[in-house]
């Protein structure tokens, strides 16, 4: 098990932040009266890890990473919202009943919108911009796009993952992150090139040094292309990704970084899924015109455990795993990386899943959901999101669905790589390839699965995405509601309602059809009544963990 050494402890120590001393005295902020309640959704748990297979350049390198992670930190905090730097002394010198719990919410929320309320604020009163930290705050979707149109020559830097849209008198401007977060990035570039002399491991080097130019250059293609190749005991993402934060359109990516120490004999037992992704692509339920087989033939899984997170990825609910990078030119020269964060699927799976099951399901189904069937669930759903269309052809224009479905986007990819880890399990049972029981036991894992992404409301891409789900298998049948209000799997239609929603929104993205996103959304996307009931009754089960990482300074 990791235990923090004398080095981690003291980095620890100077790290941490304090409160400006010159921070003016704190407005009376209001605090939302069921401050404790929100609180309480998050349980502290302490996410170990062992390290001991680690080399020595790898345990100094591990400490620069620390530093790096800190300045990933602090840009999403300007990114989740560009007051977040001065709202946080008024926070810190909160005093009072609820305050201490004020302080913690608005740690795990990063900023005083509650993101699993539909982000409303928690405190104070003022409304969260649509567009974060990314855009004028007044901007509208109406201007931006009459901008656009009067201003064609814009629209690669305005629509551009990297940049920030500022105002200059009464223009429009992009700014790139290089520019808008040049100290931060610099003090990360720095750690990461002091990382990259520490350690003994080439890749691990060569994927540093590339990161770090990349922040000043805004270009990470060619450090995309090196994380792919990354042979490596620690596993380390960090950079902007996921464009989730940004309401008003899906354009800009957020900062942020994992800290991960790899399992190697999970992910040897895993790396063999990977064989069977041209099979899985050939099998999409979809025309042939649509596959795509040449998305990129390599696609390594890892399993590793959680050291540390910041930024982006641990503000609000924890991510279980994730696929990377997004950039599709790296997916189709190199496919994807699957990295299954397994210390934190098992604190969730125990401290969540189980609990939800026994609410949600028939009491005479509740031991049908397993572990395994949870596990090979997460790593199917990461397969998918390197399945099926990614650049794509509209009107004879080259284009990506990411672009054509615009805010939609996040929740329809996710509901696609939901119904296609689930459909592909099936698929390679059929084939011999997946053990029976952990098909037989999908569809209650799934379903209590469902309740777990649900409550984190329907502004978030994976509530949404799964709401759509519920909907959806209800309607086919593939789910009934029980006299007493519980979901009950059917099935034997469970497959094939699977497999006609993972037509449907496979042809969404192949089509790139925003209208189609649209409607599905407007048909399937409300929570109906039954499910609600249920959801309320999850009051007790918390919503998530709030890690507690020994190595951190952060927390
Ligand atoms: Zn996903």
């Amino acid at each position: 098990m990791w235990r923090p050494t004398a080095l981690v402890v003291a980095l620890a120590m100077i790290s941490a932040c304090t409160p400006d001393p010159g921070a003016p005295p704190a407005p009376s902020t209001t605090i939302a009266p069921d401050i404790a309640a929100r609180r309480a959704q998050f349980v502290p748990k302490v996410l170990d890890a062992e390290v001991s297979h680690l080399s020595a350049g790898d345990r100094l390198a591990l400490a620069r990473m620390v530093e790096a992670a800190e300045a990933v930190d602090e840009i999403f905090r300007r990114q989740a919202w560009e007051g977040n730097p001065a709202f946080a002394a008024e926070v810190a010198a909160l005093e009072g009943p609820g305050a201490a719990d004020a302080r913690d919410y608005y740690r795990i929320m990063v900023g005083p919108w509650d993101r699993l309320k539909a982000h409303e604020p928690f405190l104070g009163t003022r409304p969260r911009p649509q567009g974060a930290g990314y855009y004028p705050e007044d901007l509208t979707e109406e201007e931006f796009n009459a901008w656009l149109e009067a201003h064609p020559e814009d629209r690669e830097s305005f629509t551009s993952l990297h940049t920030v849209i500022r105002r200059d008198g009464d223009r429009l401007v992009a700014i790139p992150y290089s520019r808008v977060y040049a100290e931060p990035l610099a003090r990360a570039a720095e750690a990461l090139r002091a990382a990259a002399a520490a350690t003994d491991n080439a890749s691990l080097r060569r994927f540093f040094e590339l990161r770090a130019d990349a922040f000043s250059s805004d270009d990470y293609y060619e450090s995309d292309l090196a994380w792919m190749d990354l042979d490596s005991p620690l596993e380390v993402v960090i950079g902007p990704y996921e464009t989730y934060e940004d309401t008003l359109f899906g354009y800009k990516a957020a900062f942020e970084a994992f800290i991960c120490v790899a399992q190697p004999e999970d992910s040897a037992a895993l790396a063999r899924f990977k064989e069977q992704l041209p099979f899985l692509e050939q099998s999409l339920p979809i025309p042939d015109e649509h596959k795509n087989p040449n998305r990129g033939s390599e696609s390594p899984i890892r399993v590793v455990d959680e050291l540390l997170t910041a930024g982006d990825t641990r503000a609000g609910v924890q991510t279980l795993a994730f696929n990377l990078p997004n950039d599709e030119r790296v997916r189709e020269a190199k496919g994807s990386k699957k990295v299954l964060l397994k210390n934190i699927m098992r604190a969730k799976y125990e401290a969540i899943l189980e609990p939800i099951a026994a609410v949600v399901l028939p009491a005479e189904d509740v031991e049908r959901v397993s572990f395994d069937a949870y596990f090979d669930h997460i790593l199917f759903h990461e397969m998918a999101h390197g399945l099926g269309p990614g650049r794509i052809v509209v009107d004879g224009r080259a284009t990506e669905v990411r672009l054509e479905l615009k805010e939609l986007y996040s929740a329809i990819e996710e509901a696609k790589a939901d119904v296609l880890g689930v459909l592909s399990l099936y698929q390679l049972a059929e084939k011999g390839e997946i053990a029976p029981e952990v098909v037989a036991s999908q569809p209650w894992t799934f379903t209590a699965g469902l309740f777990r992404s649900a409550r984190f409301g329907t502004t978030e891409a994976h509530g949404l995405g799964v709401v759509l789900q519920a909907n959806y298998l209800l309607e086919k049948g593939a789910l009934e509601v029980t006299a007493d209000g519980r979901f009950r799997p059917l099935p034997d239609r469970f497959p094939e309602a699977i497999r006609d929603l993972a037509h449907d929104l496979l042809m969404v993205e192949a089509l790139g059809s925003y209208d189609g996103a649209k409607e599905l959304v407007s048909r399937f996307g409300t929570v109906r009544p039954e499910m609600q009931a249920l959801i309320d009754a999850l009051v007790t089960v918390p919503v998530d963990i709030d890690p507690v990482y020994p190595l951190a300074g952060l927390s």
